[in-house]
């Protein structure tokens, strides 16, 4: 089938952060865009489902209020962003710890003062790091010298306990890698979004950023369950055979999908992945939205986190939600994970785990991008001809780095279109 839309200038593969922002820049400038996305709902990896009652976000995923992209595109007022505790609750042997952001949380710092996995020294030196990092920028964090993540607390006088029992689990629960082997400036640019400022999750799930997006495109510009096949000189090929022609194309997915439709794209497909098992329960296991990390080496559980302790709505009247998210690689089936998890966390929160009842486990297999190194960041990228790529394979698995990327990629086409004298008119 041969449909040809001379109308569009330009197509979108890909619904995510990175696809909605370039077509919310493009139509900003007067050009008719589509965005065509191969599953039934936009968002891309952060999407929320609504099952009996329960919000359940596609992984825990949270905003960061050091952010500045989205606020360029929608109200966040809009989206009712709560803040969750500012600190962690660590599971250490056989203790509950609580670290509570001195610089957010003031109040709350006793607990941490007396926790017994870190040394006094490295506490002030915790404080000292924190401190450094509230002072250093963004960019020069991007400009330090690369190395592991393992490799910089080492160098910085951590001993193995603060790294493990502390770093370790901060770390896991913000970009899934316990191994500590990514760049060194990405955990940086975590830890000083994550000890600077609060992190918050939208009243109506994180799904609920992607749906206020879509309002400020032109109506039906997003084509749900369209499938690209490939892109060659007749234009973009579906897999239902629909043959597009555009003046421009972006590829907005992650990039095992992107090499999938662009064989030839330079861009590095490791990533890392993550499980998030959903439960319900009338007793929440702890009483504030604060993440739970297990400090501890052994155990599959990553972390976990009670939504409905922040927002009642994710859950029905009278009920909780726990998600419990693991990142350790394991050959165990649903039923069996589910099983072990629920044993494990009995030995942390006691036998009130057992009237737990199961949701829906998700399999992320790509949550981020994997990044040893991060040398020249880039958002954007020319591939050839009228082919363009964005998306947080270029950059850091954020939702900031996707907007920023279609954003660049949209000025990048723009560009494009006017050198190769494409553009008929363009609004200013
Ligand atoms: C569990 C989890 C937790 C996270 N937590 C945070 C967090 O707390 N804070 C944060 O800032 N970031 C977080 N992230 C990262 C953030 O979600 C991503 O960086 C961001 O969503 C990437 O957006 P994207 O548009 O680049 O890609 P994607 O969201 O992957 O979108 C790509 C889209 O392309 C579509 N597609 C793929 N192939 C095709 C094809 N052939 N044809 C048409 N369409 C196609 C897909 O269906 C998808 O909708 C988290 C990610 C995960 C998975």
């Amino acid at each position: 089938m041969l449909v040809s839309e001379n109308t569009i200038d330009v197509i979108v593969i890909g619904g995510g952060f990175s696809g909605l922002s370039t077509a919310y820049y493009l139509q900003k400038k007067g050009l008719n865009v589509k965005v065509f996305d191969a599953s039934g709902r936009i968002g891309g990896r952060a999407k929320t489902d609504q099952i009996d009652g329960f919000l359940l976000d596609w992984g825990t995923h949270f905003y960061h209020h050091s952010t500045t992209e989205l606020q360029k595109i929608i109200n966040l007022t809009k989206l009712g962003l709560e803040n969750i505790y500012p600190g962690y609750l660590l599971r250490h042997n056989d203790k509950f710890l609580l670290y509570s952001n001195p610089m957010l949380k003031t109040i709350d710092v006793f607990p941490a003062i007396f926790a017994n996995n870190i040394s006094i020294k490295d506490k002030l030196r915790l404080f000292g790091f924190s401190l450094k990092l509230k002072a250093l920028s963004y960019s020069n964090i991007v400009k330090q010298t690369e190395m592991s993540t393992l490799q910089y607390f080492k160098r910085a006088g951590f001993s193995k306990q603060t790294i493990d029992t502390l770093f370790k689990p901060i770390i896991s629960s913000a970009i899934f890698d316990r191994s500590l082997q990514s760049s060194s400036k990405l955990s940086l640019l975590f830890l000083k979004s994550l000890f600077n400022d609060f992190v918050s999750l939208p009243k109506n799930g994180i799904g609920s950023i992607a749906e206020a997006m879509v309002k400020e495109l032109a109506p039906a510009s997003v084509c749900l369950k369209s499938r690209v096949k490939s892109i060659s000189e007749e234009g973009v090929e579906f897999s239902d055979g629909r043959l597009i022609k555009s003046k421009a194309v972006v590829i907005a997915t992650n990039a095992i999908d992107a090499k999938k439709i662009c064989c030839k794209i330079d861009l590095n497909t490791e990533s890392t992945h993550v499980s998030t098992i959903y439960f319900e329960t009338e007793h929440p296991p702890v009483s504030k939205p604060v993440m739970v990390l297990n400090a501890n080496e052994h155990g599959l559980v990553n972390h976990v986190f009670v939504p409905s302790l922040l927002h009642a709505n994710y859950a029905p009247k009278g009920k909780h939600l726990v998600a419990v998210n693991i990142i350790k690689s394991n050959e165990l089936d649903d039923d069996e994970l589910i099983a072990e998890v629920m044993v494990e966390l009995s030995g942390w929160f006691g036998l009130q785990v057992k009237d737990w009842r199961h949701i829906k486990t998700y399999h992320i297999k790509y949550a981020m991008p994997f990044k040893p190194i991060i040398d020249d960041v880039e958002f954007t990228k020319h591939l050839k001809d009228n082919i363009f790529y964005a998306g947080d394979a270029l950059s850091i698995g954020t939702m900031e780095s996707a907007l920023r990327s279609g954003r660049e990629t949209a000025e990048n086409v723009i560009q494009y279109l006017k050198n190769e004298k494409k553009l008929s008119s363009l609004n200013k």
